[in-house]
Formats: C-alpha cells, structure tokens, sequence
C-alpha cells in the first residue's frame, strides 16, 4: 500500500546525519530535538501546545485521561475506525459508545452522536477517518450544548483542514479540546519507528499531559499522580523535524495522485468526496462500490495481479468480540460500509503508469474480463 523507501533517498543524508548527531549527544530520552520538534509541530498545525508521546495509541490514552475522563465516563466514537480509538477510552475506565457514520464521508454521523448522549457521556472522540475531516461544526455545537469534550483521533488526518464555522480554515486536531496524531510509519508523517503526538490550546491540559507522559512527574522524582512511560524518542523526533518540512508538498502529491484515481474511477465507484469546507490529506485513498460482491471481485482481481489493495476496516468496532459485552443491535450504515470500500496504494511518489496500472486493474476485476498476466 505504501513504498516506504521511495521517498527515502530525498532526505536520506540529512536524516542520518540528525541521527548522528543524536548518537554523538546520547541524548535519548526527552533530548532538546523532542522539544524542538513539538514546537515545530504545534506551529505547522496553529496549536498552542504539543506534546510527543511514544506512539499514536498513548496520543489517545493521555489525550482522553488529561480531558478528565473517569470510570464509567461514556465516550461516543465512530465504529469505523482502527480499535486504538476505542480501546483507549476502556482503559481509562471509560465507555466507549458506538454511533452510526455518514454514509459519504464514513466519518461518525453527528445526528446519531446526539441520540447517543446520555447523562453520563463526558466526551465525543471524532476520527478524521482517511484524511477526511469529521463534520467538525455540528460536532463542535454538540459538544457546547451538551458540556461535553472533544478529542480529535487525527492520526491518519495530519495536514487535513475543515472551514471552521463556514470561514476559519483549521487544521484537524486544533478544533476539539485535544488532536492526537500518530507517526507510524504508514502514516503521512511517519517515523522510523513508533511515535506520536497530542496538540492542545489549553495550558491545563498541555501541563496534564507533559506529567502523564512521565510517570506523573512534573519535577523529577516528584509525583502528585501516577503517570505512564510514554516519550517521544530523541531520535525519532530528529527525524520527523527533517521530515515536517517535506509535509507540504507530500500532501499536495497524494491529493493529485487522489485526482487522477478520481478521475480513472469515478464512473465505476463511488470516488472520494471532496466538499468545498474541506481539504483532504489521503492517509488512504477509498473507494466504495455498488454491493459487496462487486468489492470482493475487485479485491480478488487486484490481488490476484499483485496490486496491493486493503479494507478499513473488514469488520467494524461494534461487530468485534472485544465489544460484544456492549449489545450493540446493529450500525446499519457503518455495516453497509464495511462490506463495500476497497483502499488503493497511496503514497507521493506513486507515478502515473502505476496509477494507470492500478485504475485498469480495477476496471477489468469490474467488467470481469480475466487477468492480462
Ligand atoms: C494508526 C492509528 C492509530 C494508532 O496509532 P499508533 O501510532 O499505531 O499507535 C489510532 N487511530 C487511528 C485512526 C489510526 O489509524
């Protein structure tokens, strides 16, 4: 899905002589390129504050823990979404409740969010689901009616925007109370390694989260409260300074690549939308068909060619064993999803003859003309 080496030899000798320069200090642990880092992050992303953390699953825990979630808390989040969304809201004592997606954008449907909220829901938890932003305005509203917090899941959404309030262009994870990314490397920042990060424009929360991080402590050896190991490596974070200033132009690259798959596919499938309040980062590039089984011709198709291909996500949260403790009936919309997207390899430097490779692929796994090869 991702040819990690292809954008490699661009950055490759600035990126080991910053690790060689982290090796020469021996730095490791929360070295000066960590913070150096989080200010470049919290800058490209308009955010007061941002706090690197040791992967995108610790961005959610911290993230959900610093907004005051507490045993029994209930916590309305998107089904259709990898399970490091909800799983971290469990283990901060909190319930994770499952509303239904927007048949178009698969992110969670705000109107099903609402039916949702009960006396003891504290926090809404949006993901910006393959670099689409979540309908961000009626989630906002929601959370001002209600009193509830907002914690952003961006970590496949970093350089998304959404026109806040219909004129305020906002990068995803700056609207909500909290944005939690993470550096996988598959993701559109990624490190060598395992990272993330939490942005914030509350000081409260920035000071919360700098504590969780290390065991609690705010002075060394000084704990008012029990924390977590979980600090963004010194030298992952040299690389990702490296990489930040590539970000621009690595976006720019998938949403043209995202514009000729539109173009290929738009007649066949059902293409990413692209509304005017919105700019899209194409973590994943997504396409949904008529009915299953066309989907899983096409998947059949495409691997038979050796054209990498993927689902997310083949089984949705709610429909998991992990959660059939919860009792959740049924998602019809978000379960109709499911079975009908197909992801694309979607990467910068993916050219234009392996696009074309690929959109034919699937046009003929369509009309069921058998394989070239
Ligand atoms: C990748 C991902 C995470 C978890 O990030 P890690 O860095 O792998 O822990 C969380 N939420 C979503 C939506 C993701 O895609």
């Amino acid at each position: 899905m991702v040819d990690m080496l292809a954008g490699y030899p661009e950055i490759k000798d600035e990126v080991e002589a910053s690790v060689k320069n982290v090796f020469n200090k021996a730095n490791f642990i929360l070295g000066e390129e960590v913070n150096k880092f989080e200010k470049e992050f919290a800058s490209f992303n308009g955010a007061k504050y941002a706090v690197g953390v040791a992967n995108g699953t610790d961005a959610l825990r911290l993230a959900i823990i610093a907004c005051g979630i507490k045993k029994g808390d209930e916590v309305i989040t998107t089904p259709f979404t990898f399970i490091a969304t909800s799983e971290t809201i469990s283990q901060a004592q909190g319930v994770p409740v499952f509303a239904d997606i927007n048949p178009a954008t698969y992110n969670l449907d705000p109107e099903d969010a609402e039916r949702k909220i009960t006396s003891k829901t504290k926090a809404i938890l949006p993901v910006h689901l393959y670099g689409h932003p979540a309908e961000m305005d009626k989630i906002m509203e929601l959370a001002q009616k209600h009193n509830l917090k907002v914690i952003e899941d961006c970590a496949q959404s970093f350089t998304a925007k959404y026109k806040l309030g219909g004129n305020d262009w906002k990068y995803t994870g700056t609207m909500g109370n909290c944005g939690t990314y993470s550096f996988f490397p598959a993701k559109n920042l990624g490190a060598f390694g395992d990272g993330g990060m939490i942005t914030t424009n509350d000081e409260n929360i920035y000071n919360e989260l700098k504590a969780l991080r290390n065991h609690g402590s705010k002075e060394q050896y000084i704990h008012d409260m029990e924390g977590y190991n979980s600090r963004l490596d010194t030298v992952q974070a040299a690389i990702l300074s490296i990489k930040l200033k590539h970000i621009g132009k690595w976006t720019e690259q998938r949403n043209n690549i995202a514009e000729k798959y539109n173009l290929a596919l738009k007649n066949i499938a059902n293409v990413p939308l692209t509304p005017e309040n919105c700019k899209h980062s194409f973590n994943y590039y997504t396409i949904k068909f008529a009915d299953r089984e066309t989907r899983d011709k096409v998947q059949k198709h495409l691997s038979a060619n050796e054209i990498a291909n993927n689902i997310y996500y083949p089984i949705a949260l709610h429909r998991q064993k992990a959660y059939a403790h919860l009792g959740i009936k049924s998602l019809p919309v978000c379960e109709n999803v499911q079975n009908t997207v197909l992801s694309l390899p979607m990467y910068p430097e993916l050219s234009d003859e392996q696009i074309k490779i690929i959109t034919d692929c699937v046009k003929e796994g369509i009309h069921d003309i058998a394989a070239k090869k």
